[in-house]
């Protein structure tokens, strides 16, 4: 792929490491491309991050045609930048591209576009411990038409972020609130895709949830309300009298990188992982029993996010003393240790950016 390259006249200073937070310095330059139904994909290029014009009548500001991916660059403590697993954000890009009827993005060039950025970028790739570059590829309709349908134009992105270490002051287990009421998706519907529409639905769930102390959503099933699904933007695993388990990939959760990998490390330590639908009922009878042993969400931001407290309608089940668990610890610091390069990467996971 030709990668046409469009200097800044003065470049950024750099945030201090120690106070990046999530999300709120955007790097220097952008990767672009479009496609239009003549052409296909046309003019990929890396450009100074600057603000884009729409008309108003922007197809995806009305009817939100956007997927969008999410994924992290790491430096190693000998300078090296490292990616985990990109051509995984690529497949999933691919079939939330299919569910919304998108162009489909190919996976050589998603990883392409991806690492050509972060070389660019390479200077933005912090290196204090527990912060990464954050990189966000996206994808929007950019037809200008009232109307709704399959667009003729789509542009995709990506811009990237230096952010801080997720917990600042060490791991913090979460109170969780289990949404009885609202639901994130439904069998046939699109939540095993990242669009921007299922997150606009959800931002109801998290505020009743703050309201109520709790920091997180835990959504049950959308048909019954009464089976375990995911977090807002995590995966969610429970360790229940020894033994795993986490919702099955059917269409309406997420399917992680994260999940999948943990899923791959656990099977190796020699645990057996129940990919089924838990009952909340069973959930919250196995907290008051003591049977429920961990739980933690599983998810790119936060690698691993340990869960004290689940609150559903008016039953409170803490967690391991409101503690990070053990094997909670160990799978966090494995999978941190590939990621940063501290442990050894024996399923060739992690991608070299030479830079
Ligand atoms: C992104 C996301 C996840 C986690 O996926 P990873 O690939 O592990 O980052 C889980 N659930 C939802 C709803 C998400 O948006």
């Amino acid at each position: 792929m030709d990668i046409r390259f469009v200097k800044r006249e003065q470049l950024k200073e750099k945030p201090d490491q120690k106070n990046l937070g999530f999300g709120k310095y955007m790097t220097d330059y952008m990767f672009v491309m479009d496609w239009t139904k003549e052409d296909g994909w046309i003019d990929a290029r890396i450009v100074p991050h600057e603000p884009i014009s729409l008309d108003p009548a922007c197809v995806t500001l009305h009817y939100a045609q956007e997927t969008f991916e999410g994924m992290k660059a790491y430096r190693t403590k000998s300078g090296k930048i490292q990616l985990f697993r990109p051509e995984m954000n690529a497949r999933r890009m691919i079939k939330s591209n299919e569910r919304l009827c998108m162009p489909a993005f190919p996976e050589d060039m998603f990883v392409e576009a991806v690492k050509e950025l972060v070389k660019v970028e390479k200077d933005w790739v912090p290196s204090e411990p527990g912060t990464s570059l954050y990189i966000r590829p996206f994808m929007f309709a950019t037809e200008s038409a009232l109307g709704v349908h399959m667009a003729s134009k789509y542009k995709f992105m990506v811009i990237c972020c230096p952010v801080g270490a997720y917990y600042a002051e060490g791991i913090n287990p979460v109170k969780i609130l289990v949404e009885d009421e609202l639901v994130r998706a439904v069998q046939g519907g699109t939540g095993f895709t990242k669009c921007g529409g299922n997150y606009a639905g959800s931002i109801l769930g998290q505020v009743k949830a703050e309201k109520m102390g709790c920091t997180q959503v835990l959504w049950l099933d959308g048909v019954h309300r009464k089976y375990v699904e995911e977090v807002g933007t995590m995966n969610i695993m429970f360790k229940i009298g020894g033994e795993i388990y986490t919702a099955p990939i059917e269409g309406t959760v997420l399917p992680g990188v994260t999940r999948d990998s943990i899923i791959h490390i656990l099977k190796d330590w020699g645990y057996k992982v129940n990919e089924t639908h838990l009952a909340v009922d069973d959930l919250m009878k196995a907290g008051h029993d003591g049977t429920l042993e961990e739980a933690f969400g599983t998810g790119t931001a936060a690698v691993i996010s340990p869960v004290g407290e689940f609150v559903y309608k008016d039953d409170i089940v803490k967690v391991n003393n409101f503690e990070i668990g053990k094997l909670t610890q160990k799978l966090y610091d494995y999978l941190t240790g590939i990621q940063w390069g501290d442990v050894e990467d024996k399923y060739g996971w992690t991608v070299d950016i030479n830079a």
